[in-house]
């Protein structure tokens, strides 16, 4: 059975305790070691406070090893869509070099397509497009913020792997969008897109003044969805949730598949809202403060988190906040692939 660490009630102070209690020796001096977490969308305000991580900047401090602060690029068109802007969104929340000092560093490039394909022959994907600086990381730690999601019922470890240390291209995939959806009345014909298009799908009818869409050299890369301001392509968002759930444990298996005992999974029990903090609004919790879980297992942390949600607020949170969607079935998939296991126990510290 699978140990998980929890600690009640998150705080500086606790978080430095339950890090004293970890077996934190996987990460050796000279080791680039990625801290996976999310800056929030630009009006979010419940995503994790970088001051909170101060206790794990002490101690990986102790350990002479380089760490730094990542996440990917977004395939919806926000502010964290490409390095430069995403970059400026953690500063204004806090994450940089000058206040944490640990840099940020997006994993997947300025435009989303820095990454390594690692072969996993599973249901969905034979190959997994993984950000490039998660998988050049000796160690990773998993630094999630636990609530509500849309697709997957609750967003946990698994899926800040899967969806959030995959690159662009993959996250395409993850939708299943092969390709964008194309809507030429749009259109006005600047010509922008063009010079983007990895594969010269996109030509320019002159006398029309309108973009012809070659939708068989389409390789769903994404980019011309961000680089038109007319709405000329979108994602076509219509897999249904268990299949994105499957492909995302695929991605998740990919991220960790070489880096066995050089992970770890911490996820705070906080500001649990209904949405993920990729959603640009101020989002009201319905729990403020529980406590944080970690351990070396991505399904016994979920689970488990899972669990302490519930159980605090007396009754099923993800089933009120998203009836439709069976949010085990992301942990069931992750066990029948070798990811984790359910089977946790608990050692409260
Ligand atoms: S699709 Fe968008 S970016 Fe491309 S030419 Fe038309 S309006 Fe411009
Ligand atoms: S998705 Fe990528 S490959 Fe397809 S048209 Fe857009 S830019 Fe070109």
């Amino acid at each position: 059975m699978t140990e998980v660490y929890y600690v009640k009630n998150v705080s500086q102070e606790n978080f430095e305790k339950l890090l004293r209690n970890l077996d934190l020796s996987f990460v050796k001096p000279k080791d680039f070691v990625a801290l996976k977490t999310h800056f929030g969308e630009d009006k979010c305000v419940t995503y994790i406070s970088p001051k909170l991580y101060s206790p794990l900047v002490k101690i990986l401090a102790e350990k002479e090893c380089f760490p730094f602060y990542t996440d990917t690029n977004t395939i919806y068109v926000g502010k964290r869509a490409n390095a430069v802007e995403h970059l400026k969104i953690a500063s204004e929340h806090g994450f940089s070099l000058e206040s944490l000092g640990i840099p940020v560093i997006i994993a997947d490039g300025i435009k989303g397509n820095d990454y390594v394909e690692v072969e996993i022959n599973l249901k969905h994907f034979v190959k997994a497009k993984i950000a490039s600086n998660i998988y050049y990381s000796d160690a990773l730690i998993c630094l999630t913020h636990f609530k509500g999601h849309m697709l997957f019922g609750f967003g946990g470890s698994i899926k800040n792997l899967g969806m959030g240390c995959a690159a662009r291209p993959a996250k395409f995939l993850l939708h299943n969008a092969m390709k964008p959806k194309f809507k030429v009345e749009n259109c006005i014909g600047c010509g922008r897109c063009i010079s983007y298009c990895p594969k010269k799908a996109l030509k320019l009818d002159y006398e029309k003044k309108v973009i012809i869409f070659d939708s068989a050299k389409c390789v769903g890369c994404g980019e011309c969805v961000h680089i038109c301001d007319y709405k000329v392509f979108s994602i076509p968002w219509d897999l249904t949730y268990k299949e994105v759930q499957e492909r995302t444990v695929e991605c998740a298996y990919a991220v960790v598949k070489d880096k066995i005992g050089k992970v770890l999974y911490i996820n705070f029990l906080m500001n649990v809202t209904q949405d993920c903090d990729c959603i640009n609004k101020k989002q009201i919790p319905k729990i403020t403060n529980i406590g944080i879980v970690a351990g070396y297992d991505p399904v016994a942390v979920d689970y488990c988190s899972l669990n302490l949600v519930n159980e605090v607020y007396g009754k099923d949170l993800f089933k009120e906040f998203w009836p439709k969607i069976d949010y085990l079935f992301q942990l069931d998939y992750a066990e029948e692939i070798g990811l984790g296991s359910k089977q946790y126990k608990i050692v409260e510290i």
